[in-house]
């Protein structure tokens, strides 16, 4: 199973991007919406979330009032860790659930909103951002949900900021015309790295050798290098004891061929953890030496 988590601010796209996804074959797992059904009355979570915080955070027909509920819980940090101890593992093991009826050859698109402000890009083999100017998102928000300009620009400004998001892009989707001029590279990027992705990913096949010409230097080398290190980390835990960005792309200023090479030192053997993460071994290839599967980012992984 291939595992791509899909974020951006709020009105960039990311429905827009999901329903693409979802026509070619992926399993969309949407994240608000399982926040939402974990609280919905008859749910034992709203029940915990009205022992915790009384019976006025429900509206007159038993449901959640969210209004009410933030007012309370975001009050101090303890109500704050209060709700999330009874929303999170709740919203985990729900995700996890469908995460599990993919199937074995099954591509997951989890949209999650807050992707960037709660730091989970390592743990998807691939990792796209839907953007779009400030600007145009809240005209977006305003016409088309009916949301109060003022409300619009708020929810803007408490998200993540562009920056932050460009750390964790492995496929930055600018959607600030017209919806098919993004939908077209929604439908080139499933085909040319998606679908390969996650056959690469569980046939345990390397991608095929790049071009080992030099291209010039790219400034974004050590921040994908970065990505890659953190997804790395993330798979393979307390087995890795350090894990460094190495060879010429590691060189300020340097042409190199476009190849991340990083050295692993781990005190265990990490070849199953690397390959379930997308780095596989290919038979032919020196011991200790890995290579990564997306079709994207040529990678290697040399384990010491
Ligand atoms: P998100 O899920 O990121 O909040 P949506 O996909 O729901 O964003 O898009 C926000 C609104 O903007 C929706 O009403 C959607 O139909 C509309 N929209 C999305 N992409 C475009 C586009 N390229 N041009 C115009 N409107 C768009």
């Amino acid at each position: 199973m291939l595992r791509v988590g899909l974020t951006g601010g709020i009105g960039a796209g990311k429905s827009t991007v999901a329903t693409r996804l979802a026509e070619h074959g992926a399993l969309v797992i949407d994240a608000d919406r399982i926040a939402r059904e974990v609280v919905e009355p008859g749910t034992d979570g709203l029940a915990e979330v009205v022992a915790a915080f009384g019976e006025d955070v429900l509206t007159d027909d038993g449901s959640l009032n969210r209004p009410a509920l933030a007012a309370k819980a975001f009050a101090d940090d303890e109500s704050r860790r209060k709700l999330n101890a009874i929303v999170h593992p709740r919203v985990g093991a729900r995700t996890a659930e469908l995460m599990g009826q993919a199937a074995a050859d099954g591509i997951v698109v989890h949209d999650v909103p807050l992707l960037v402000e709660n730091g989970l890009a390592a743990h998807y083999h691939l990792v796209l951002v839907v953007d779009a100017d400030p600007e145009v998102r809240v005209r977006r928000l305003v016409e088309s949900r009916g949301m109060a300009e003022a409300d619009a620009r708020a929810r803007i400004a408490a998200q993540a900021s562009p920056e932050q998001r460009r750390l964790v892009a492995d496929v930055w989707l600018d959607n600030g015309g017209a919806p098919d001029i993004v939908l077209s590279e929604v439908d080139a990027l499933w085909a040319d790295r998606i679908v390969p992705y996650e056959a690469n990913v569980r046939l345990r096949r390397v991608r095929p050798l790049p071009s080992l010409k030099p291209v010039p230097h790219d400034d974004t080398w050590p921040v994908q290098a970065e990505r890659v290190i953190a997804r790395v980390r993330a798979a393979v835990g307390p087995k890795g004891e350090n894990i460094e960005h190495i060879g010429p792309t590691a060189e300020p200023g340097t042409e190199a061929p476009d190849v991340i090479d990083l050295r692993l030192t781990a005190n265990a053997d990490v070849t199953e953890e690397l390959a379930a993460a997308g780095f596989p071994r290919d038979p032919e290839d020196p011991p200790g030496l890995h290579r990564g599967a997306d079709p994207g980012r040529p990678v290697t992984i040399s384990v010491v």
